[in-house]
């Protein structure tokens, strides 16, 4: 029997908390109703699913509820609030997944799986400091923060002030093996949550949980080599990539080689932090692969993937 095509979708957190939308458990839960109807539909065409998801707002809101509640209660490290956000965002995506299929019918299982993610502990990123998270401030509220505080911060895509935290590059997935495995066996996984724990191997061989957020397309990317699937799918909530974004000018682009999509970024069209590492990730996948990558919005993921809507990425 020949196998069904293997598919790594990687949900945007930005787009399990919209914008404008405070973050309360019903938004999000009303957004992952959105997202999981779209994954029944990747089932229904016949993909086997590996999810991933960013956790860009949900992980800034735990470090800031740490951060407003440590009078009383003990804040945690980065790696134990990014640890939080895989069992959050994994428990309503898979309790959601699990209705629907029942409601379908189909008898497939649902796995969530907390994942770690091996970076360098001399990754340059953790002196420069550039992953946008949590909740977005007006340039008002940026204006009356201590200079101390406001080096923390950056704009985002005309969204608003971000807390900036390091993104060390992600080399390995420490569980992959486990993940293929559990595929083999023919589990629906949710793996690698907002880029998967960041950890580092000591001299002594074991592992240590270091403060960063690993970004969560090159994650999906490092996890969809070493998983050897056939399609990235990278969910967001703009409908693809454009190029002069958010200009008069702008213009989606429903196709591009590698080779442009290296061009485009040259000429600074995808800032880091935002749609930068989707299309890295995307020509990442892409060469090491030869599959595609196609990047949309959550609710043309089927379109998407039958060359109807978003952009693909080609070798
Ligand atoms: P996610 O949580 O899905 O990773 P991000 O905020 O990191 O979401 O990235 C998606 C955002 O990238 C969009 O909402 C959009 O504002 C921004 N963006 C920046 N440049 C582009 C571009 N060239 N084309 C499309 N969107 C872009
Ligand atoms: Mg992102």
């Amino acid at each position: 029997m020949e196998k069904k095509p293997l598919l790594v979708v990687a949900v945007g957190g930005n787009a399990i908390i919209r914008e404008k939308q405070r973050g309360t458990q019903w938004e999000q839960l009303a957004n992952i109703e959105v997202c999981c109807e779209g994954l029944i539909e990747l089932l229904a065409m016949g993909y086997r699913l590996v999810i991933t998801h960013g956790n860009g707002p949900q992980v800034g809101n735990n470090l800031l509820r740490g951060k407003c509640a440590h009078h009383v209660l003990p804040p945690m490290m980065l790696d134990v609030y990014g640890a939080e956000t895989q069992g959050q965002l994994g428990y309503m995506l898979q309790r959601v997944l699990n209705n629907k299929l029942g409601e379908r019918g189909i008898s497939a299982k649902v796995v969530t799986l907390i994942t770690q993610v091996l970076v360098d502990g001399q990754d340059p990123a953790f002196k420069n400091p550039s992953k946008p998270i949590g909740p977005f401030y007006t340039r008002e509220e940026f204006e009356n923060m201590s200079e101390g505080e406001k080096a923390n911060y950056v704009e985002d895509s005309g969204r608003g002030y971000r807390r900036v935290v390091p993104s060390p590059k992600p080399h390995r997935v420490v569980e992959y093996q486990t993940i293929r495995e559990l595929v083999e066996g023919g589990k629906i996984v949710i793996a690698v949550g907002g880029g998967g724990i960041p950890v580092v191997k000591g001299q002594d061989g074991k592992y240590y949980g270091v403060e960063a957020v690993i970004d969560k397309d090159l994650a999906a990317a490092v996890l969809a080599r070493e998983i050897g699937a056939d399609y990235l799918l990278i969910l967001t909530n703009v409908e693809g990539v454009a190029i002069n974004f958010g200009k008069d000018n702008m213009t989606y682009i429903a196709k591009m080689s590698t080779t442009e999509a290296r061009q485009y970024m040259k000429e600074g069209h995808f800032p880091p932090g935002s749609m930068g590492p989707k299309l890295e990730a995307a020509i990442d996948f892409v060469e090491f692969n030869g599959g595609k990558a196609f990047i949309t919005s959550l609710e043309k993921a089927g379109l998407a993937l039958a060359g109807k809507s978003g952009t693909i990425v080609y070798k």
